[in-house]
């Protein structure tokens, strides 16, 4: 099965909130998100809230 990982780079993101809404893989730690999951089987919803990033800090990548 594809495993995907999932990335917030802190320094780009500025803490808007949007990827906690869109999907519940990510929460916030203080002002910036983090994924609750860095490892995931399936791709759910984090690419959704990749593309929501306004400031595109989320990187979705799969894992060969
Ligand atoms: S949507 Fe992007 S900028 Fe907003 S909190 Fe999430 S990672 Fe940070």
């Amino acid at each position: 099965m594809a495993k995907f990982t999932v990335e917030v780079d802190e320094k780009t993101c500025i803490g808007c909130g949007a990827c906690t809404v869109t999907c519940d893989n990510f929460t916030m730690e203080g002002d910036k998100a983090k994924p609750v999951k860095s490892e995931v089987d399936e791709i759910g919803c984090n690419q959704e809230a990749a593309d929501s990033c306004p400031v595109s800090a989320i990187k979705v990548t799969k894992k060969e």
